[in-house]
């Protein structure tokens, strides 16, 4: 951390293991966004302590059979998630899927029976915070809401965040959690874009104090988020994580 930033995110190591699993609930929260459950013995124990943690899903095609090993899992068709919510005794895990094509995450999210196979690979890393920051940046489209909601959750309360999302019409009323202390600001894509809402912001917009920032979303918004972040707001490395969540096209 630099001398006048007194706090900033830290890299921890975690476990590599690959946990078989089970489809057990699907809750639709908005047309484009789902709420999936997946549980079993082997996620007993599960732990993804940072907030933008994120785990590999495996699903098994429909009549492919359980896999008897890692290696088997591996084969199938995967993408990243973000565990949102967990119970570590119980051994079940909840993820916020997008819905926005055909591609094997989001068909599985929508449309996968009850009891379909799944494999859970990770969290490898987190990214843990060090020191306690004065102010949060926290933006992204829906791959990002359930990090940005950890985000908000586990933040000292009353620790003032500012959040922009931008979503598809038909997510509008996406849940993002709400408190005094928090700004948040849905776009909606196609009347503006996040990278707009980006780009808008100058010098004078930057939270007071040590800022910790986090910014995924399409691998286009990165530079733009990098531009307002690092350039001119004058963040620190360490303070800052911004990440393309999926490429277009
Ligand atoms: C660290 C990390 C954490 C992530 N966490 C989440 C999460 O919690 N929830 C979540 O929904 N996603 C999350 N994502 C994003 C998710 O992994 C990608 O969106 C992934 O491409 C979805 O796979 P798919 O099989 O549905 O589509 P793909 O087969 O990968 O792509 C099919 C088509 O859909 C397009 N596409 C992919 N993603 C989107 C999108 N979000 N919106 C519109 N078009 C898209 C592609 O450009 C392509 O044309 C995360 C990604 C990373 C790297």
């Amino acid at each position: 951390m630099t001398s006048t930033q007194t706090a900033g995110f830290e890299t921890v190591a975690l476990d590599t293991a690959l946990r078989p699993a089970e489809l057990v609930g699907r809750e639709w929260l908005t047309d484009g966004y789902v709420r999936i459950r997946v549980a079993g013995e082997a996620l007993v124990g599960f732990s993804a302590p940072g907030a933008d943690d994120h785990v590999r899903l495996f699903f098994a095609p429909a009549g492919a059979g359980v896999p008897g090993t890692a290696e088997e899992w591996r084969e199938f068709p995967s993408r990243e998630y973000t565990p949102l919510n967990a119970d570590a005794r119980a051994g079940w895990v909840e993820f916020d899927f997008v819905i926005h094509g055909d591609g094997p995450g989001s068909a599985w999210a929508a449309q996968a029976p009850i009891g379909a196979g799944v494999a859970v690979a990770g969290p490898r890393r987190s990214n843990a915070v060090a020191g306690e920051p004065d102010a949060w940046f926290l933006a992204g489209d829906e791959t990002a809401v359930p990090a940005i909601t950890r985000f908000l959750r586990a933040r000292r309360p009353g620790t003032p965040a500012r959040v922009i999302v931008e979503v598809a019409p038909e997510n509008e009323l996406i849940p993002i959690p709400a408190d005094p202390a928090s700004e948040v600001t849905v776009v909606v894509r196609g009347d503006r874009s996040l990278a707009d809402a980006l780009a808008a912001l100058g010098a004078d917009d930057r939270p007071a104090g040590a800022v910790l920032g986090y910014v995924a979303a399409e691998a286009g918004v990165v530079p733009v988020a990098r531009d307002l972040l690092l350039d001119r707001w004058g963040l620190p490395a360490e303070a800052v994580i911004t990440k393309g969540y999926w490429r277009r096209d």
